[in-house]
């Protein structure tokens, strides 16, 4: 297809023709014969947005489920008002997601037994770790004297048990390209075969559009009381041995400590990864940099948790806290993901997060991290094997696009989703904005 009078970032005006590669950028070219054409009205083209760390089954779960947590469910009265009007979902099922403990305390199977007795309920904790399931749930899956219906997400054994939900990847996959975003990077640890298996056929069939990429088998998430640097290292030889890089979980400062100390010993490969970095000692900055390891992470939670974190984490470490600037500056390859579901799956809200890092009540979280809305949104262009080295839109490059309604300035003070006029992958129009 041919894109006309479309601005580049750097305010060139240009026509675009595009196939699975960009096969020209240049003035005044003309369409060829039965080539469609969509004209930009001097409109920012980008290359298409890559978020570098979703789950997508969560997500396509998350689109049918009921949201209990802070800020649109913060009291334990809305919290039993939401559960007593929930209807089941088609295979009988209440199923919720973002709970946390600042809404009811910690939830039991006596807790929920009281607000829903007879239908099965579950409800995911806000970190995605923990599911909590009443009487009812547990008798389905073969639990009934499980001691309080709290079970850990990554115990295969219950989940297993239950009927594979069917999840609506066309829809989601509907919702992501109308965020511009061309490409997903999947980061659930241990994703099993069939769940692989299904995504891509679903790609493959064209329900799910987005080009995909998959962190597992070589994704790998760290829990405090369980750290142990000699089996970590070992676990990035086996994976470096084999020829692939790690991308390891770091949302505390003990996670990535043993993490440099474990990518230390085990010799870095140029493309392992840090998911998250929610805390980042001033010590570390040099050490991530000279790793040359490339930080995934979400400043989004910022904009979402930002308040929490101010309240509970100490005065003297909130300038650890999500960083993004200084990262940049000690030449840490940087790149943004929204981590959608357990984040707001709009890549645009967490640029204007990294932008702005206004918390819910109004406050800025770590005024220093801020970075401008240019180097915000080129951390969500970067390649699906590189985050950190960013796309552009020139001859030869994947014929992934996204044709905002705005030219860049306007398109850069706004940065909203709701810009996005089009998108296209592979020179094919998956979106277009009517
Ligand atoms: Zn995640």
């Amino acid at each position: 297809m041919l894109i006309q009078r479309a601005t580049l970032l750097d305010g060139t005006v240009a026509d675009i023709r595009v196939g699975a590669r960009i096969d020209e950028v240049g003035e005044d070219l003309s369409a060829l014969h039965g080539e469609s054409v969509l004209y930009a009205s001097g409109g920012t083209v980008l290359p298409g947005l890559h978020d570098h760390h979703v789950h997508l089954r969560s997500a396509a779960s998350a689109l049918d489920s009921f949201f209990l947590g802070p800020p649109g469910v913060s009291t334990k009265a809305q919290l039993t008002q939401m559960l007593s009007n929930a209807t089941p979902g088609p295979d009988g099922w209440i199923r919720a997601v973002g709970y946390h403990e600042s809404v009811a305390g910690e939830l039991d199977r006596t807790a929920l037994d009281a607000l829903v007795p007879q239908v099965p309920v579950r409800i995911q904790h806000r970190s995605g770790a923990l599911w909590i399931l009443n009487s009812a749930a547990l008798g389905r899956v073969g639990l009934a004297e499980h001691p309080d219906g709290r079970l850990r997400s990554a115990d295969r054994g219950w989940s297993d048990a239950l009927q594979r939900r069917e999840t609506d990847l066309a829809e989601l996959s509907r919702r992501i390209t109308a965020t511009g975003v061309t490409g997903v990077t999947d980061a659930t640890p241990d994703l099993d075969a069939d769940d692989m298996v299904s995504l891509l056929v679903a790609h493959r069939r064209g329900e799910f559009r987005p080009r995909l990429r998959f962190l597992s088998p070589g994704k790998k998430i760290l829990q405090d009381d369980r750290l142990d640097l000699e089996a970590l290292t070992q676990w990035i030889i086996d994976h470096h041995t084999d020829g692939r890089p790690v991308a390891v979980h770091c949302v505390t400062a003990a996670q990535l400590v043993v993490t440099i100390a474990a990518l230390r010993a085990a010799g870095s490969h140029p493309l392992d990864r840090i998911e998250h970095a929610a805390v980042v000692p001033d010590d570390n900055l040099a050490d991530l940099a000279d790793l040359g390891v490339t930080v995934v992470t979400q400043p989004n939670f910022v904009v979402e948790r930002g308040d929490q974190y101010l309240a509970e984490v100490p005065a003297a470490e909130h300038g650890q806290l999500w960083r993004v600037a200084s990262l940049m500056n000690a030449m840490v390859p940087v790149a943004l993901s929204t981590d959608m579901p357990f984040g707001h799956g709009d890549p645009w809200t967490a640029m204007r997060a990294a932008v702005h890092r206004t918390t819910p009540s109004g406050a800025i979280l770590n005024v220093n991290e801020c970075v401008p809305p240019l180097k915000a949104l080129t951390m969500f262009l970067g390649r699906s094997d590189q985050p950190g080295r960013a796309r552009t839109v020139e001859t030869g490059q994947p014929g992934d696009l996204c044709v905002l309604t705005e030219p860049p300035a306007t398109a850069l003070a706004e940065l909203e989703a709701g810009m996005v006029a089009a998108t296209i992958i592979g020179g094919e129009l998956v979106y277009f904005a009517m």
